[in-house]
């Protein structure tokens, strides 16, 4: 069953076309990744799925579990199950870590609001290495480059999306710390159930593909001035990627 389908989707952003022509697929179960050379528009289909106002769509649509969500708000569309993980996440002064997990625990009934945090978010926070001074910090003021992606996967811990993209959750982590952070993404992606049993989806964004070592994706995308230039299998790809560059992919996609 599809649960997120984008079709014909163009996107302005300052009255620019970022956008053209793109068509996604996923199923439920399924994580897919996007690659591309900087620039190309991932970060741009990233926040216009999370439906930022600056991210004008002028053609297309989006349906999200069988719901078109093209026009929703971002805070409707996060309520209907989607997920984020930002390149560079806002600072919020004031609001500590701890205060913003608690929010998305309680919304899940899990804790009642204002209470302390559970044995579960806090062995989770622990396997994180984030210890609980660190709760008490204000959210991502100061944090380390590796210590902004640890909170944020910590937060989706908590907040269980159904569907979830991550921008560059690779970008700026110590790489002994890429695997960490991958299995928290197995986990957040139903990485490890049974393919048949996977509930959870994922749209994995990547500039270079390391982290596709550690997490298992079933199809890859490749943008290229803001269209899809190629779709297939994520270790074909990353092998083409790897011995022609970005540009030497999409042609052996078009041979094919
Ligand atoms: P990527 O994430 O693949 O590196 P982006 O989505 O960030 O690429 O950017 C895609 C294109 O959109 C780039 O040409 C970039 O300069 C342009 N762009 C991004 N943000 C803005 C903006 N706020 N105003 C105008 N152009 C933008
Ligand atoms: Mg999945
Ligand atoms: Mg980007």
């Amino acid at each position: 069953t599809l649960l997120l389908e984008i079709t014909d989707l163009a996107v302005e952003v300052n009255g620019k076309e970022i956008l053209k022509d793109i068509d996604l697929y996923i199923d439920k179960g399924e994580t897919h990744v996007l690659l591309g050379p900087n620039g190309s528009g991932k970060s741009t289909l990233f926040m216009s799925l999370l439906g930022f106002p600056k991210y004008n769509i002028t053609r297309g649509e989006i349906l999200f579990k069988d719901q078109d969500i093209t026009h929703m708000t971002t805070t409707e569309r996060i309520e209907l199950g989607l997920g984020v993980s930002f390149q560079n996440p806002p600072a919020i002064r004031g609001v500590k870590l701890k205060d913003l997990l608690n929010i998305e625990t309680s919304k899940k009934g899990k804790s009642p609001m204002g209470q302390e945090l559970s044995p579960e978010t806090l062995a989770l926070a622990d396997k994180l290495k984030l210890n609980d001074q660190f709760l008490e910090r204000d959210v991502n003021l100061g944090f380390s480059g590796g210590e902004v992606k640890r909170s944020e996967i910590l937060q989706l811990l908590a907040q269980q999306p159904d569907f979830i993209m991550f921008d560059e959750p690779d970008s700026g982590v110590d790489i002994e710390n890429v695997e960490l952070l991958a299995e928290e993404i197995n986990v957040l992606l139903d990485k490890d159930k049974k393919p048949g049993l996977r509930e959870k989806s994922g749209l994995l964004i990547t500039h270079l593909g390391y982290i596709l070592n550690f997490v298992g994706a079933n199809t890859a995308h490749v943008l290229m001035d803001g269209k899809i230039a190629c779709s297939g299998d994520p270790n074909e790809i990353l092998e083409d990627i790897r011995k022609e560059g970005f540009k030497g992919c999409v042609e052996c996609c078009k041979i094919q």
